[in-house]
């Protein structure tokens, strides 16, 4: 979830014309396109509401959508969806897309503490491995919730045999964010290798790209030119959106109050996603983070330390 307060100093870039928009990448670089699989009621409005087969539309609306452009993704799958839904988390798996971790209830990594995020880490990874028969390799926190407050559940992912983390905002917000953390993929001391989200650097800052409620509220084309950035500085967009992020009536059909803030900012331009999301397959390659990882793999062998941005 992504807050309007979060995102006050949006600043549009100068429009490119149209004949630009949907020339391809020169560059072949793959970035990666991470989906986190949840209920939006349940985890924007409230923890304890059930998991509905809403999010099954609509992550199927996204199925959709990624086989017709031909990609494949990484999906991070909350537990309680993968419980109440096992045959959701058979099919993402069976279009060939890879399956993370998004934690078992979406409550916030540094609200719960180490030993209810290692029984959450344990029980998640365990519902996606137990339906696929495969092995999950990364995880991702609820929320961006690993934080300088939570640092220690990067030890614990490591400890539970997983790959990679990719749940850093190397930007500080106002509920997450770390930004001293580097903007690049990097192997943290533990072996664990970090895959932050996107941010690019304008006017000595770091500003936050390419994924969920930025990818709503930024113009498209604001979006493009960043990751045109990003290839040119060498680095892969690291993406995400949210299956909800499709849905534009669902707003105005749930049976809960819902804030007027929230309402604004989480309602926001979802009529435009699927939209955007096609133009951005035609325009760029993207792939699932383990694709990104093994293009990456010479930077990750040990010569690229946690210090660099
Ligand atoms: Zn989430």
């Amino acid at each position: 979830m992504v807050t309007a307060s979060d995102s006050l100093m949006i600043h549009s870039a100068p429009v490119q014309p149209p004949i630009e928009t949907e020339r391809p990448s020169p560059a072949q670089v793959v970035h990666a396109i991470s989906v986190d699989v949840e209920d939006w009621p349940q985890s924007t409005l409230d923890q304890n509401l059930p998991i509905t087969d809403r999010v099954v539309r609509n992550t199927h609306v996204l199925l959709d959508l990624f086989r017709e452009h031909k990609v494949t993704g990484t999906f991070f799958i909350l537990g309680l969806v993968a419980e109440r839904y096992p045959g959701l988390v058979s099919d993402i798996a069976s279009e060939g897309h890879e399956l993370g971790s998004h934690g078992y209830s979406h409550k916030a990594v540094f609200e719960i503490g180490p030993r209810a995020f290692e029984e959450e880490l344990r029980r998640s990874v365990g519902l996606l491995e137990d339906i696929t028969c495969r092995r999950v390799r990364g995880y991702r926190a609820p929320d961006f919730s690993i934080t300088e407050k939570s640092l220690w559940a990067l030890d614990l992912i490591a400890a539970r045999g997983l790959e990679y983390d990719s749940s850093i905002f190397p930007v500080k917000m106002r509920r997450y964010g770390i930004d001293s953390t580097p903007r690049r993929i990097h192997r943290l001391k533990n072996g664990l290798i970090e895959v932050p989200m996107s941010t690019v650097t304008w006017r000595g800052k770091r500003w936050p790209v390419a994924g969920g409620g930025y990818f709503r509220l930024y113009p498209y084309s604001l979006t493009r030119r960043a990751i045109r950035g990003l290839e040119a500085e060498g680095m892969p967009a690291i993406m995400y959106l949210h299956p909800y992020e499709i849905d534009p009536s669902e707003l105005g059909e749930v049976p809960h109050a819902i804030p007027m803030k929230t309402r604004l900012t989480q309602g926001l331009n979802r009529k435009y996603i699927a939209r955007r999301l096609a133009r951005l397959f035609k325009q760029f390659r993207f792939g699932p983070i383990a694709e990104v990882l093994e293009t990456e793999a010479v930077n990750l062998a040990g010569l690229r330390s946690s210090s660099q941005s």
